[in-house]
């Protein structure tokens, strides 16, 4: 018999990894699914349930290179867009 192996004690449900901020340096934070607003040389693309560390401490999203590099291939072609917004533009002067 090969009994399937079970994962570790359960901790909780945070996700606590390896992570050091680059804003705060704190090392907690957890995963979280955003979405965010990348500018393609003056286009600007809205991409959303990304995968993300997010600091516990500050707030700053962190995506993995893996995720980033996922991200240009999607906006630059390989994907297509779900929907089209509009988005209202603010600026502070
Ligand atoms: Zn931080």
């Amino acid at each position: 018999m090969n009994p399937t192996r079970m994962n570790g004690p359960n901790t909780g449900n945070e996700d606590n990894v390896t992570f050091k901020c680059h804003v705060c340096g704190h090392d907690v934070a957890k995963s979280e699914l955003v979405s965010e607003v990348f500018n393609l040389g003056g286009r600007r693309v809205l991409v959303e349930r990304i995968p993300a560390l997010v600091c516990k401490h500050c707030g700053e999203v962190t995506f993995s290179r893996e995720t980033t590099e996922h991200v240009r291939r999607l906006v630059h072609g390989e994907g297509q867009p779900i929907k089209t917004v509009s988005m209202d533009v603010f600026a502070m002067t």
